[in-house]
């Protein structure tokens, strides 16, 4: 018998706030990725949909 459990790691959005808006790639640190380090921003990951 195959156990396969659904497990998805449903992830809310590719890129942060700031990388979307900048649209380059996020490398997605914690508390804040490189992008929104080397802007100064604050990284935020707003919930669309
Ligand atoms: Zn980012
Ligand atoms: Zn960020």
């Amino acid at each position: 018998m195959t156990t396969t459990a659904p497990r998805q790691n449903v992830r809310l959005r590719l890129a942060c706030d700031g990388c979307s808006a900048a649209k380059v790639k996020c490398d997605k640190k914690h508390p804040a990725c490189d992008g929104c380090t080397n802007n100064q921003l604050e990284c935020t990951y707003s919930a669309s949909r």
